[in-house]
């Protein structure tokens, strides 16, 4: 079994049994979620149910609820005061849950815009790749058949964005498992827990940055001078290495400070994830533990 890390009182099936409450939970809220996404229904209120409700089950959340719409694929969340609301959109959502920082990762796509093809081809990629896995699997396999079921449909899987190992307070840890064939890989072992996430488009199938930043994550921790980057490093601390939001944070200057912050590399940045040609984006994402003869969908 890959990455578990872990305090020394904890023993294997405590660990798995962590990961496995928290795929029930974060399904569960993911089922209600999907329901309110509606035309005209506020996106803050939306991500902000979903960060209540991870709190009240028991859990925290593993990042921020990322709400990513159309030509966005990934890393957009709401502002501290944001109005946008629905439109016909395609919805991407985005949410992950954590007991003592083992990660569930889930997401699913929401159709307002009239465009199921696209929301099926990165379900479809996503019920093909769990097929395919078990232990001793290379992930090159997977990648390919991610990539066939979605031009299948006729669109393009995203080739810069990929599925991804889960430990310890740590999203994205190795192994990488590629949303297309690209010639080599690695191979799963029983016991791993990883993340599997199609993205589908009708656009490039390559992902660039966008201006707009809302999520950070702590990288390494230096001394810093000034006084208020100082005192948001020391608010930063609950988040441990996850991923966290700006509107979660509170106090003077905030922009000041996260600047000041990513200035000196004690945090990094996640710029929203554009199609590069501005292509509509479907995701669909489950954590799976994998077996000898197959795997076990956590976030079922
Ligand atoms: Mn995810
Ligand atoms: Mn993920």
């Amino acid at each position: 079994m890959r990455n578990v890390e872990s305090p020394e009182d904890e023993t294997v099936e405590e660990i798995i049994e962590k990961y496995v409450r928290a795929g029930k939970i974060v399904s569960k809220i993911r089922k209600n979620a999907t329901k309110r996404v509606k035309i005209g229904e506020s996106l803050f209120e939306v991500a902000k149910q979903i960060e209540e409700q991870t709190i009240k089950e028991g859990c925290k959340p593993a990042f921020p609820t990322n709400i990513s719409r159309n030509e966005e694929a990934a890393h957009a969340t709401p502002t501290k005061d944001d109005t946008a609301v629905f439109g016909e959109d395609v919805v991407k959502i985005d949410l992950g849950t954590h007991i003592d920082g083992y990660i569930a990762d889930t997401a699913v796509t929401i159709d307002l815009a009239g465009k199921s093809d696209l929301v099926k081809a990165s379900e479809d990629a996503l019920e093909s790749a769990i097929k395919k896995l078990h232990a001793g699997i290379n992930t090159e396999e997977i990648g390919a058949t991610i990539e066939e079921t979605i031009t299948e449909y006729g669109y393009k899987p995203i080739a810069n964005l990929t599925g991804h190992g889960l430990a310890r307070y740590n999203q994205h840890a190795p192994p990488t498992i590629p949303n297309v064939r690209i010639g080599h890989g690695t191979i799963l072992e029983e016991g791993d827990i990883v993340a599997i996430e199609p993205f589908a488009t009708d656009g490039a199938g390559r992902v660039v940055e966008g201006y707009t930043k809302e999520i950070y994550r702590l990288v390494e921790e230096k001394p810093i001078r000034h006084p208020i980057a100082r005192k948001l490093l020391s608010q930063l601390q609950e988040y441990r290495t996850l991923p966290f939001a700006k509107r979660w944070l509170t106090g003077e200057r905030i922009d000041f400070a996260l600047h000041q912050l990513e200035k000196a590399q004690i945090i990094m940045g996640y710029p929203v994830l554009k199609d590069a040609d501005g292509g509509l984006v479907s995701q669909a994402e489950h954590t799976v533990i994998i077996t000898e003869n197959g795997c076990e969908v956590l976030t079922k």
